[in-house]
């Protein structure tokens, strides 16, 4: 299938997502000051270059574990049905958890590690999610701290992905496809 012609515009630069975390990673450790360790538990694979300049900033005793769970494929559109492809490879009773999601869309991945996570009995479960668009939310819930809120637009870059491509960028951007940029125009 050929591919559809697209260019990405920047939405959030490299330097505004660094001083973002740099002020939630204050406020995550005060809220974890009695915590030994933290478990991190990051959800791939849109979080991973998320979760690595967050824990570095948060400089707490941390231990780093993954969860994958089902979402988007290589389509744009989420399905609600969602699965754990990937399981957490240590325990979490009794831990403090913190769940780190690239972006909240919908609401359905993120309730449905919730519900998964506290059935094992977490100490303490809080979430932070780098980006949410609160305007496409199905499910009632919001992450404890929030990097963003961005409007209903499909991103890329700093992790999260546009059909495998694109994670590597150092910023998030919005994916404009060409047709509907020209279309715009018209
Ligand atoms: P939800 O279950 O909240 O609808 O979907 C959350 C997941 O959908 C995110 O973790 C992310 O993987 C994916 N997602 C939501 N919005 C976008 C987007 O704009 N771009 C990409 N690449 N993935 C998205």
């Amino acid at each position: 299938m050929p591919e559809r012609p697209y260019h990405i515009e920047v939405m959030i630069s490299a330097k505004a997502i660094a001083a973002r975390i740099e002020a939630l990673s204050k406020e995550i450790r005060r809220a974890y000051k009695d915590t030994d360790k933290l478990v991190v538990v990051g959800l791939l694979r849109g979080s991973f270059v998320f979760i690595a300049d967050l824990v570095r900033e948060l400089e707490m005793n941390v231990e780093v574990d993954f969860l994958e769970a089902s979402s988007y494929g290589n389509a744009t559109e989420s399905s609600r049905e969602v699965k754990i492809l990937k399981d957490l490879r240590g325990p979490i009773e009794g831990r403090d958890v913190l769940v780190v999601e690239d972006i909240v869309d919908t609401g359905h991945t993120l309730s449905a590690v919730l519900k998964l996570l506290k059935s094992r009995n977490p100490r303490k479960l809080e979430t932070i999610a780098l980006l949410d668009k609160p305007a496409r939310r199905e499910v009632d819930l919001k992450a404890t701290w929030t990097g963003f809120e961005i409007p209903d637009a499909f991103v890329v870059g700093y992790g999260i992905d546009f059909a495998q491509a694109n994670r590597n960028l150092p910023y998030i951007g919005s994916v404009v496809f060409e047709d509907e940029a020209k279309g715009s125009e018209a």
